[in-house]
């Protein structure tokens, strides 16, 4: 099913020449409105009209995260205060939040992408969503939220936290579909189990999962564990918040980007040079239609890439593959970059542990060490008078590590719920090395 089908089947040439006319209007407007732009392109001696075409946007400056910090709070905005009607902020997982307006019309259009990303994970007005992404300042809760409601399904507007009490909601109002970051399912899965509840017995068939990266092994365990269907949801509240783009239950393979309203780019995080598709870099999106908050070029520092081929469930916008890791998370090891979601990849399926892991970085002498905390399963731990299976199970993660990765880690198997679990975005790295 498609939400939009006007506008999300669009032959390719009718969506770019809509792209280049909302392109040139957002160009022309921030020029005029945004003190900053008009200083970037007048400092990159670019003007409004040089747009011509959607190639010309590679003239035009980026704006980075720094720029959205040097204007905090209000300083993008392209509208008065008065016509702004929500303010949002980022997590602030990496720094200091920033802060994010939307006026009425803003709104509608998120609403309406977010019901478009429902409608893609195949949920219907006779859906119950349990939305358990937090609530307040973060995208998440509020943007599913409208977006449900828009759809016209019943939304349970639990946020995170009290995940007991997520359990009873769960068994008694028999949601059909939820919404969380994917740490967060693996936590109601583990309280669940905890409190003699089999999650596969409710009647979730359906999560829709985001906000953090995550592997394709995390999806099997968490359909596996909660029996559901796991979709992946993309989105950053710079842009918009989630419903950026969104996988479809027909491929389950990328997330189409809603390109009617976004321009995305990938590019050379060094050198800033635009990559071919299907080339792994940094996304760059441009908003073509936002009024409060439009951004040109803002370089998101998420590493994916594009899958051109086109999509089976008949939506022809681009789709942009599982995000590997923030440039900014990627942890450079002995001259190695690794991102976490690599080092995920290799110890969820692993058998004898359980997905909580942490990962510690640090430096002795001259030389970086990792080290790797992973949970085992209750079982292996049951036998943990067997010191020898528990040797194995350290050494074949050791050995998949440097098969991998290319680097050898300190494996450290601990207690099975002895590491920190997450409501929202989980934090698994601790980078202690002091450069
Ligand atoms: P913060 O940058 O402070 O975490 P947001 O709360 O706006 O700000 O979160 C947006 C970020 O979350 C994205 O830039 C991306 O790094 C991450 N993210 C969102 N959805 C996904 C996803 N499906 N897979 C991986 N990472 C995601
Ligand atoms: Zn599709």
């Amino acid at each position: 099913m498609i939400y939009n089908e006007d506008f999300e089947t669009l032959p390719r040439e009718v969506l770019e020449t809509l792209q280049l006319k909302r392109l040139k209007q957002v160009v022309e407007r921030v020029y005029h409105t945004v003190g900053f732009y008009r200083r970037a392109f007048d400092q990159a001696g670019v003007q409004p009209d040089d747009i011509t075409s959607l190639a010309d946007l590679r003239k035009f400056p980026f704006t980075t995260k720094q720029d959205l910090r040097d204007n905090y709070p209000f300083g993008m905005f392209a509208v008065p205060m008065s016509s702004v009607v929500r303010l949002h902020a980022s997590s602030g997982t990496t720094g200091r939040a920033t802060v994010v307006g939307y006026t009425k019309r803003d709104i509608d259009t998120w609403s309406e992408l977010m019901a478009r990303c429902l409608v893609a994970a195949g949920l219907t007005k006779n859906d119950i969503i349990h939305n358990a992404y937090g609530y307040g300042l973060f995208t998440g809760g509020l943007g599913v939220h409208y977006g449900a409601e828009k759809l016209g399904a019943s939304v349970i507007p639990i946020s995170g936290g009290n995940t007991k009490r997520q359990i009873m909601i769960l068994q008694d109002f028999g949601p059909t579909a939820i919404c969380c970051t994917p740490s967060y399912a693996l936590n109601l899965a583990e309280q669940g189990k905890e409190m003699g509840v089999d999650m596969k017995t409710l009647k979730l068939r359906t999560g829709i999962f985001g906000a953090e990266p995550w592997s394709e092994k995390m999806r099997v365990e968490i359909e596996n564990t909660m029996g559901l269907t796991a979709l992946n949801i993309y989105g950053l509240s710079e842009i918009m918040g989630p419903g950026v783009a969104m996988e479809c239950t027909e491929e389950r393979h990328g997330m189409h980007i809603f390109e009617d309203h976004f321009l995305v780019e990938v590019i050379n995080p060094q050198t800033g040079e635009i990559l071919p598709p299907g080339e792994e870099g940094e996304l760059v999106f441009t908003t073509i239609t936002k009024e409060a908050f439009p951004l040109i070029r803002y370089r998101t520092r998420d590493i994916s890439r594009l899958l051109p081929a086109p999509c089976r469930c008949g939506r022809t916008h681009a789709r942009m593959d599982r995000i590997t890791g923030r440039s900014d998370d990627m942890l450079i090891i002995r001259g190695v970059n690794v991102f976490p979601s690599q080092i995920e990849a290799v110890l969820v399926g692993c058998e004898g542990v359980e997905p909580h892991y942490q990962i510690i970085v640090d430096r002795v002498g001259n030389l970086d060490t990792l080290e790797i905390q992973v949970e085992v399963s209750e079982k292996l731990f049951a036998n943990a008078d067997e010191v020898k299976v528990l040797q194995n199970t350290e050494r074949r993660i050791i050995k998949d590590i440097k098969d991998y990765l290319g680097i050898s880690a300190k494996v450290k198997l601990v207690e099975p719920k002895s590491l920190q679990r997450f409501e929202g975005k989980a934090s698994r790295v601790q980078d202690r090395r002091q450069i």
